[in-house]
């Protein structure tokens, strides 16, 4: 543990005021800090649902499993890990249904990118009170529970949409950390429920993946099945996706603390890139790698890889398009992958049956 002359309190005092002043500065807001050790009943919780078989394709998750008790697996000698929320703009589900659905979070800059960027910026600021102290950044690249994290600090709690509710800032934030062999502890008052006397995202979730206990089926999730997954879908699985070609913003949508936040500007990264979201399905589906690699360059959709983007943009033609010209234009693209392949017969079946009734 590193400490430096004027360690306690008032070293303890001066951090957490240094770390809320320059998250503030950075768009940012800093959701304290929490010790290196993760709750032993959390750790059983998702042990079982892990054994379940609930995380489908993300072996990653099993193997990262033994890595989540202590966050020193991801930084030798850490005692602290202090979290950091980074609100993005929800606004609903009004752009063109024939564009197909893109989920909030990716309109804009990878927030991967922004977050570890902003992060290594307090690093900065904060080692000179901590000389000779290690700190790593992390967003999404390190074995760290953070929304257990963030509970753990009275952040939020976790909903039963099994994301983080925050009081001011909903559920459409993300998060990221720093983990270090710096003592430093922030905590906030213990929030209520968020979810008393609610059910609204079990109602709405359109794959029926909310369980209601703070967990949900990967394998029914939408978002999971648009972006983790990279095989067939079952006749079940692409009737579910509906319009959507990334991601899936249901239980966000239909959360009440996402209309009540109390945020009143976000970070100019996440100004929507109009080009992905103004190009009808079709014109989606025509884009040579090269320009879907053009279009998404910063962009977490990019992370999905062109194919994968034409089997969803697929899978979501065959879900609402009723014009047969798409038919051609989805068999151009056959030969490609299998997942693809069977996406495009399914869809021109379907449009077919559509067009002819
Ligand atoms: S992202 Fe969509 S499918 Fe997944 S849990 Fe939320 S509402 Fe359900
Ligand atoms: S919609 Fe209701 S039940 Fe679901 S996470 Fe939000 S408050 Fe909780």
């Amino acid at each position: 543990m590193t400490e430096n002359s004027c360690s306690g309190n008032n070293l303890n005092a001066a951090a957490c005021e240094l770390l809320e002043r320059e998250s503030e500065r950075l768009g940012l807001v800093f959701a304290g800090a929490a010790g290196e050790e993760t709750d032993r009943n959390f750790l059983s919780e998702y042990g079982r649902w892990l054994d379940e078989g609930c995380a489908g394709e993300m072996g990653y998750l099993r193997e990262h499993f033994p890595l989540l008790r202590n966050a020193s697996s991801v930084l030798p000698g850490a005692v602290s890990v202090l979290l950091f929320a980074l609100p993005w703009p929800l606004p609903g589900l009004e752009y063109p249904a024939g564009n197909g659905f893109i989920s909030s979070y990716a309109r804009g800059r990878d927030y991967h990118k922004v977050m570890r960027s902003k992060l290594r910026d307090i690093i900065r600021s904060l080692s000179p009170l901590y000389p000779g102290a290690s700190f790593r950044a992390a967003a999404d690249s390190a074995p760290v529970p953070e929304v257990e994290k963030a509970a753990e600090t009275n952040f939020g709690r976790r909903g039963r949409s099994s994301l983080l509710i925050s009081e001011r800032q909903g559920s459409a934030f993300f998060l990221g950390e720093i983990i270090t062999d710096a003592f430093i502890r922030k905590s906030f008052p213990e929030p209520a429920d968020p979810c008393r006397g609610c059910d609204r995202c079990l109602r709405h979730c359109p794959g029926h993946a909310i369980r209601g206990d703070g967990f949900i089926d990967a394998r029914k999730c939408l978002s999971y099945l648009t972006i983790e997954f990279h095989g067939t879908f079952t006749d079940a699985e692409s009737s579910s996706i509906g319009g959507r070609v990334y991601g899936c913003d249901e239980c966000l949508l239909s959360c009440p603390w996402n209309r009540r936040r109390k945020v009143s500007s976000f970070v100019s990264d996440f100004k929507e890139r109009g080009a992905l979201l103004t190009l009808t399905l079709r014109e989606k589906l025509l884009l040579s790698e090269e320009e879907f690699l053009t279009l998404t360059e910063g962009s977490a959709i990019r992370r999905i890889g062109w194919l994968q983007w034409l089997r969803n943009t697929a899978c979501a033609m065959g879900n609402i398009s009723r014009d047969p010209e798409d038919i051609p234009a989805l068999k151009s693209k056959l030969g490609l992958s299998v997942p693809l392949d069977a996406e495009i017969r399914r869809a021109s079946a379907k449009i077919a049956a559509r067009a002819g009734s």
